[in-house]
């Protein structure tokens, strides 16, 4: 965790703070866990990421908005990536919170309870998408310290499914399930006040992410999401990283544009190709251009994979199984 960064905490709106909690992450310096007043206490929307001193951050920015840890009654998690659920274990011990998230969250259990298989798992699907030995050698080595970000895996009290509320002073919130930027992502919707608790589906600055090898498709659920939170139409977005925002309208179909155009982008290559077949790691560089550093093209060949894999089941790309798997248009 970088000194200059800490944990800071502002209030939003009457009786909801948002807690801007650092992230040891390159382009990504931080993000939010919200809190919301409840009776005695407070309702804790997503943790921060579980590294060395990083309970002081949550601290130090509950205490600017003059709360405590030991004020939480509840967390509740938008998706069980280690920045929004990382710290559940530690928060829960101080103050016996309940814990509620979505129970689709496998993708997190072996990430928590074997980072090392996890990390070879990761390797294994690079190779089987073409990247050479040597980068995968060095990516290895690299995260070879097995730093999940996850504390402990806590088990949620209760599955957080459509029909579940949240009770706050603010009123109620809804759950509605999310699904595309990570299984076990929902959204949470305030409906008097049209607030939306988008975690990482929806961010201020547009941004895509998939995780990939979990469900059929990552990127036809993302748009299925889309759909949900669209029809919810909210006023106000607190979001998982950045600052709030309100044309809400225009981000999602921010979002869409830039699906369409990644597909449409990744096909185009395919064909381009023609009777020639690609691996992954080959058509990145031809969607993205010029030189990507190692962690951009990480995330990149993640896009590419679930892009590939919408191309595929919408009956548009075909797969060539083999060491590596290549790619071709469909017809
Ligand atoms: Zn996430
Ligand atoms: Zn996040």
């Amino acid at each position: 965790m970088r000194k200059r960064e800490l944990g800071r905490g502002e209030r939003v709106l009457p009786g909801v703070f948002r807690l801007r909690l650092p992230l040891p992450w390159p382009g990504v310096p931080h993000g939010n866990a919200w809190a919301v007043t409840s009776g005695d206490g407070i309702v804790l929307f997503d943790t921060g990421i579980h590294a060395p001193g990083s309970l002081v951050h949550l601290e130090r920015a509950l205490g600017m908005c003059g709360l405590a840890l030991e004020d939480v009654r509840l967390i509740v998690c938008t998706h069980a990536h280690s920045d929004h659920y990382g710290q559940a274990a530690p928060i829960i011990e101080r103050s016996g919170a309940e814990l509620w998230m979505h129970p689709n969250f496998e993708h997190a259990r072996r990430w928590a309870e074997d980072p090392g298989a996890s990390l070879m798992r990761r390797l294994e699907i690079a190779r089987q998408s073409g990247v050479p030995e040597e980068p995968l050698r060095r990516y290895a080595a690299e995260h070879s310290d097995h730093e999940s970000g996850i504390a402990a895996l806590v088990e949620p009290d209760r599955p957080l499914l459509p029909g579940v509320v949240v009770e706050t002073d603010l009123g109620p919130w809804t759950v509605h399930e999310t699904p595309g930027h990570a299984p076990s992502h929902v959204c949470l919707f305030q409906p008097d006040h049209r607030l939306l608790i988008s975690g990482d589906h929806l961010l201020g600055r547009i941004s895509l992410y998939f995780d990939y090898g979990y469900s059929p498709d990552p990127v036809g659920e993302f748009l299925g999401s889309l759909d949900v939170v669209e029809a919810l139409d909210a006023r106000l977005c607190l979001p998982g990283h950045g600052r709030t925002f309100t044309d809400v309208r225009a981000h999602i179909e921010g979002n869409r544009e830039l699906v369409a155009e990644r597909l449409a982008a990744t096909l185009a290559v395919l064909r381009a190709a023609s009777a020639e077949t690609l691996t992954a790691f080959e058509i990145l560089p031809r969607v993205y251009g010029g030189e990507l550093s190692p962690p951009l093209a990480q995330w990149l060949l993640t896009e590419t994979l679930a892009m590939l894999l919408h191309l595929e089941v919408t009956g548009q790309a075909v797969r060539i199984a083999g060491e590596p798997e290549r790619w071709t248009a469909a017809g």
